[in-house]
């Protein structure tokens, strides 16, 4: 067999944000590996397909990786349509390189398929565009995380030199990502908001500062969630704050 094999993007949650390729890729699958966060009425599109769950949540353990490699390449010799499923999108933060990599030494041809990735639905849900004409010109994505043996890298300073960023896997790490932010030279009154769970419907959104962002931590998370830095945030936490003191009045005059 000459098997292909597709990485597709599932988008950051919500099963409707996925693409209309990706969804007519699941149908025509054979075998489909999908990470744990991929919801499933995702995976359930696939119905001819068996169906193999891979990867931790936030799969960062380099042996794993490489079994998962493996699988690729021996499915592509049995199959004809492999699909290697990721959530948001494959190209961020989703170790695309690595099985690119190797199935591009075993010879195997392979295409990949673009998803909405988690900044962009958390952006969309809280109706704040990433750029704002005039003022925030640029919008940087980065992690914090680093894996066995890695060095801490650039993160923090690419923050501190944008007008705005993303930060993916790191709400375990809000008072270290606080710290380091500041010390970079991020005014500690920078607007922060964390979405949770983007586009589903247990999403939950926190506003904060940089310097207030320690004391928020234990409220974070269970869910997956993106950490916005950027002064395009000031103007939302203050809408969110009037909309809960509305609602705070409303529910006290009993109507
Ligand atoms: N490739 C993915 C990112 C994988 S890394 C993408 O493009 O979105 C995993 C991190 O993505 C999580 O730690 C979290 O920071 C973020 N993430 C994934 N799904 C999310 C969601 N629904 N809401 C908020 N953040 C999410």
């Amino acid at each position: 067999m000459n098997g292909i094999v597709y990485l597709v993007g599932a988008g950051p949650g919500a099963p409707d944000l996925l693409t209309l390729r990706a969804a007519r890729l699941l149908e025509r699958a054979d075998i489909v590996f999908h990470d744990a966060l991929v919801h499933a009425e995702i995976v359930a599109l696939a119905t001819r397909a068996s169906k193999v769950a891979v990867g931790k949540r936030c799969g960062k353990h380099s042996t794993a990786q490489k079994f998962i490699n493996k699988r690729l390449v021996d499915a592509a010799a049995l199959h004809e349509v492999v699909v290697r499923l990721k959530g948001g999108d494959p190209m961020l933060f989703g170790r695309a390189q690595e099985e690119i990599a190797a199935l591009e030494a075993a010879g195997i041809r392979y295409e990949v398929v673009p998803g909405v990735t988690a900044a962009l639905a958390a952006a969309a849900q809280l109706g704040t565009s990433l750029t704002q004409r005039g003022s925030v010109r640029s919008v940087t994505f980065v992690t914090p995380r680093v894996g066995d043996g890695e060095s801490t890298g650039t993160w923090a300073q690419s923050v501190a030199a944008a007008d705005s960023g993303a930060i993916y896997m790191g709400a375990g790490q809000a008072e270290i990502i606080s710290a380091i932010l500041i010390a970079a030279g991020k005014p500690p009154s920078t607007p922060v908001a964390v979405v949770e769970n983007a586009s589903l419907p247990e999403s939950r959104t926190i506003f904060s500062t940089l310097e207030a962002l320690p004391q928020f931590a234990q409220q974070i998370l269970n869910g997956p969630a993106v950490i916005f830095i950027g002064p395009q945030f000031r103007a939302r936490a203050r809408a969110a704050q009037r909309e809960q003191e509305r609602a705070d009045a409303s529910a006290r005059s009993g109507r």
